[in-house]
């Protein structure tokens, strides 16, 4: 078993605090609704394999982002149903249909070369409406004529119908007119009998801000994770993940010094300076160089000083006397009452808190908390 002595750096993963984000994703949305938990990019960085053991006996859908996640997630879930959330490569659609996984279309191409690989059996599919997102989709325009056409091929089912949120956090009135319009295009598909299945539009930002427009199933990633894309909802939440390191090695620092490549920082009074175990090479990034960030020690926060490289940083440690080599600092997360939440740190770097979570890289250990 892999203990913090393993790693310079580690994310405690607070399986509890997950199933409570679930049980408030759940409250939000009522009974009718399933939940689809996102998990690509190894779980918003939290880990694979514990995020989805946690989750799986209590939601409906784990949505990836390409085959290989989908396999992984097989493995961990054999029961649960797999979306693959973005358009897959031709060469991977063979194996998507032979695991059983679900793709999205957004074309009537993608739907012949599914239609084809079903040995007999129609294969399931999702189509993918572009309602306003930009990326992926057929645009809702020439949906109900894709729909028609999928409809006539044997080897294919569509069974389920999604869009996508551009702006569920930043235009309620744009959101609400594009959940509006989808509405009524899957109605007209209903009526048509062109699919059965779920329908699909709400990230976390949906969910959070227009929980009547749930539908069958929401995909919810962030939210899980314990942070809220709409503040409002934060107070519901719990932070799943904290991101630690240790000191590595502390020194005094005298005035006129400087502190790191680039000679950024300089020392205006003789300060303890602790080295880290942590650099941009984990996930923290280089753009915390010189933005105010602060890490926790002795649940005090201190500032990074100078630039982060690629396997440490330096923080002043001169409020914490008791502070020595080989003591846990959190980076992300709470110390003796103290926080840093994610998004302070993606605020701080210039960025949104999922990029802060799946920039979390490979060395740093994923370990249960407790
Ligand atoms: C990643 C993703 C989601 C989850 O979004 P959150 O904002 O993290 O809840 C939902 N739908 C699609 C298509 C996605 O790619």
């Amino acid at each position: 078993m892999a203990s913090p002595q393993n790693y310079r750096s580690w994310v405690e993963i607070d399986s509890p605090a997950l199933l409570h984000n679930l049980q408030a994703l759940r409250a939000q949305i009522g009974t009718g609704t399933g939940v689809m938990a996102v998990v690509k990019a190894n779980a918003y960085g939290h880990g694979l394999k514990l995020v989805v053991k946690t989750l799986a006996p209590y939601i409906d859908w784990f949505g990836v982002a390409n085959l290989t996640e989908a396999q992984e997630v097989a493995t961990l879930a054999p029961a649960s149903p797999i979306l693959i959330l973005g358009s897959a490569l031709a060469e991977e659609r063979e194996g998507i249909v032979a695991g059983g996984f679900t793709p999205v279309i957004s074309c009537l191409g993608e739907a012949q070369a599914y239609a084809a690989l079903g040995n007999g059996r129609p294969v399931d599919v999702h189509l993918a409406v572009d309602s306003g997102m930009g990326r992926i989709g057929v645009w809702e325009t020439e949906a109900v004529e894709l729909a028609k056409a999928c409809h006539a091929l044997s080897g294919l089912r569509i069974s389920g119908v999604a869009s996508h949120l551009p702006v569920a956090d930043e235009d309620d009135l744009y959101t609400l007119q594009q959940l509006t319009r989808f509405r009524s295009l899957v109605q007209e598909l209903r009526s048509m009998h062109l699919f059965d299945g779920p329908v699909h539009v709400e990230n976390s930002a949906g969910v959070i801000g227009f929980p009547s427009d749930a539908g069958d199933l929401v995909r919810a990633g962030l939210m899980l994770y314990g942070c809220a894309p709409r503040p409002e909802f934060q107070p519901n939440l719990r932070a799943v993940l904290t991101w630690k390191t240790r000191i590595s090695l502390i020194r005094n620092i005298s005035t006129g010094r400087t502190i790191s490549y680039g000679r950024t920082y300089v020392v205006a009074q003789p300060a303890r300076i602790a080295t880290l175990g942590v650099g941009y090479a984990d996930g923290y990034q280089r753009h915390l160089s010189n933005r105010g960030a602060e890490v926790l020690v002795g649940g005090k926060r201190c500032p990074v000083l100078g630039r982060v490289t690629m396997d440490q940083i330096m923080v002043d440690v001169s409020s914490v006397p008791e502070a020595v080599e080989g003591d846990e600092i959190v980076l992300i997360g709470t110390q003796a009452g103290a926080e840093i939440s994610v998004g302070e740190l993606a605020d701080k770097a210039g960025t949104i808190p999922w990029e802060i979570f799946t920039g979390i890289g490979p060395r740093v250990g994923r370990l249960a908390a407790g």
